[in-house]
């Protein structure tokens, strides 16, 4: 099978496969326990922290780790609304967010908080004037991911964090990373980024491992209570040898983003031609496209047809969003981008990964073409 769905989930790198093991069979002590066992586990851990702090360049301290961006994001959300005495009880989003941060602002709107969630341009970009326009006297987070996962559209986070910033530098700015870490360069202190999501299982890492940064003086409601663990921000005892294996991938994550960089985009034009190619296709282009994801809708078919009919040639792909694939609802981004129906109904998905070669991209062009052979005569379409 050519698996080209990486934006879902990534293969564990070998390296981080043995290293998690290694930890699991000599390490089974708690992290927060007081003897020799538990000091080992408490320096893994630490040490990792460490890691992970070096690849973001941020300071140790400011590394929580989660079970993931999920609950990375909705930390960063509702922990930054959650139990505030100041009157502020605002949030701009946007209409493009991953569900756990759209959701999370769904859920505090039940609390009385308030969101304003900004529509993208046509390309599936935000404007960071609009973002800017939405920012009140009682607005207390400005959410916007870096790269969206279903269109790979690179947003302006940067720009948005730094003007908000530069409006109000007590609003807290959230970027959610998980499409762009590793991929895509983001210095986190030059733009004044407060919080940042990231998942181990989208660069090599394993799933159920990720971390939110929170930027020194950033205050956090905790979601979860007990013992205290994640400097009292997320309490639960951490899966120590998942977190060494994350802090690895991560750290190969960062070294590696400029070289996978050039690689995937030279892998990603070849992928975008042999798309144009295709009449009945039609290519998502924005203005600043991510790497790794070339997204394109097939209008008068179903996303899940054209899925399994690629999946029967040998190609793993995604029509919207992982958690979204299983829904036949147009799709929310492409929605929010005024795609009609028959469009946000019929999008998928490529995107590569760091074992992707030419010879693969070749392969999957030919699915591509076999795809389209057999289903364009459906909708009484021609190339
Ligand atoms: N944010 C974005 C942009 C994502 O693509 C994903 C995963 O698909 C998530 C958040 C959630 O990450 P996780 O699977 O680690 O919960």
């Amino acid at each position: 099978m050519l698996n080209f769905d990486h934006a879902a989930s990534t293969p564990v790198h070998p390296d981080v496969i043995r290293t998690i093991a290694e930890v699991m069979e000599a390490h089974s002590g708690n992290p927060s326990s007081i003897h020799r066992g538990g000091e080992a586990a408490s320096k893994l851990l630490e040490r990792s922290r460490e890691v992970c702090a070096a690849a973001l360049g941020v300071k140790s301290g400011e590394i929580v780790f989660t079970s993931g961006a999920t609950e990375s994001n909705n930390l960063a959300v509702k922990g930054a609304l959650l139990g505030r005495t100041d009157g502020k009880v605002h949030i701009v989003t946007t209409q493009i967010e991953h569900s756990s941060v759209s959701e999370s602002c769904r859920q505090l709107e039940a609390f009385g908080i308030e969101t304003t969630y900004v529509p993208p341009e046509a390309d599936g970009t935000v404007s960071p004037d609009k973002v800017l326009a939405a920012v009140r006297e009682d607005t207390a987070l400005v959410s916007v991911m870096h790269v969206n996962n279903e269109t790979g559209a690179v947003q302006p986070a940067a720009e948005i964090a730094r003007r908000v910033k530069e409006r109000s530098s007590r609003i807290l700015t959230h970027v959610d990373g998980v499409q762009g870490f590793g991929r895509l360069a983001l210095d986190l202190n030059a733009a004044g980024i407060d919080l940042y999501s990231v998942s181990a299982h989208k660069i090599g890492g394993p799933r159920g491992v990720g971390l939110l940064f929170v930027r020194e003086g950033a205050k956090l409601f905790p979601l979860l209570s007990g013992g205290g663990q994640e400097g009292g921000l997320r309490a639960g005892t951490e899966n120590v040898a998942s977190i060494v294996g994350a802090a690895k991938a991560f750290r190969l994550a960062a070294e590696g983003q400029a070289e996978r960089f050039e690689k995937m985009k030279r892998l990603r034009e070849k992928l975008v031609r042999e798309v144009r190619r295709h009449e009945a296709l039609t290519l998502t282009e924005p203005e600043h496209p991510a790497p790794h994801i070339v997204h394109f809708t097939f209008p008068g078919l179903k996303s899940q047809v054209i899925l399994h009919t690629l999946e029967e040639l040998g190609v793993l792909v995604s029509a919207q969003s992982a958690c979204s694939a299983k829904t036949e609802k147009p799709s929310r981004v492409l929605s929010a981008m005024g795609r009609k129906r028959d469009h946000a109904t019929s999008g998928i998905r490529f995107s590569l990964g760091d074992e992707h070669t030419e010879e693969e991209i070749r392969l999957l062009s030919e699915a591509l073409e076999r795809t389209v052979d057999r289903l364009a005569p459906i909708e009484g379409r021609k190339r």
